[in-house]
């Protein structure tokens, strides 16, 4: 089992356990290694199962060191993993479809898609960041399209013109691409997809690092 950094294995993990209706703890939880344990283990009784995933100095990879895969808990409906940011990171592809979800709606999406029930309190904080977030993306995506357009009406079609963006990580601006001139040529800066990918890792240099380099410079597959 491989990840790309402690972030992705950790929403692994989260996606994983709640999905099989499982309340796991992050016990060790820092830059080079996280433990989870399932929350009814009691020492050497109940649930035993564990994970550990480590960054190994010598590779600079992170690696599982322990897995117990087995589970002897019985599957739950509430549970801790399911954080307003998670609740609020699976509602916003639905709330784009239908924007004015009622608490209730929300409510039973989670207990139809994820069999995860939650408190009222808790759909509503979540269905209110989720908004926001929703709102800030469709703002940026906005501005971006009213950008484009009028780049467009001076300098002619992109496709057509032969012309090539150049992403430097702006927020919005993929969508905005999609709707004003989808299928126009558009690479991302190699040092912004090197840091996208270890904003949370430790391996941010060695060997991943000179091989994603050689990657971006390579003209052939
Ligand atoms: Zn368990």
């Amino acid at each position: 089992m491989k990840f790309e950094n402690l972030e992705v294995f950790k929403m692994a993990m989260r996606n994983t356990n709640i999905a099989m209706g499982r309340e796991v703890d992050f016990m060790k939880n820092d830059k080079a290694r996280v433990r989870a344990c399932c929350v009814e283990k009691k020492g050497d009784h109940g649930c035993q199962w564990k994970i550990y995933y480590i960054l190994n100095n010598k590779t600079n990879t992170y690696q599982v060191m322990t897995y117990d895969p087995e589970y002897t808990c019985t599957r739950r409906i509430e549970n801790k993993l399911a954080t307003r940011e998670w609740v609020a990171e699976k509602l916003i592809p639905r709330l784009k479809t239908q924007p004015d979800m009622s608490v209730q709606q929300v409510f039973e999406f989670f207990i139809h898609t994820y069999q995860v029930k939650f408190h009222d309190a808790m759909v509503f904080r979540a269905t209110k960041l989720a908004k926001q977030k929703c709102e800030v993306e469709v703002e940026y995506t906005k501005s971006w399209k009213w950008f484009l357009q009028n780049l467009i009406s001076d300098v002619g079609d992109p496709i057509e013109k032969k012309y090539t963006f150049i992403f430097d990580m702006q927020k919005g601006l993929d969508a905005a691409m999609k709707e004003v001139c989808d299928g126009a040529p558009h690479i991302f800066f190699n040092k912004h997809i090197w840091a996208n990918l270890t904003k949370h890792a430790k391996c941010n240099s060695g060997e991943p690092r000179r091989a994603f380099w050689n990657c971006g410079k390579a003209t052939t597959p």
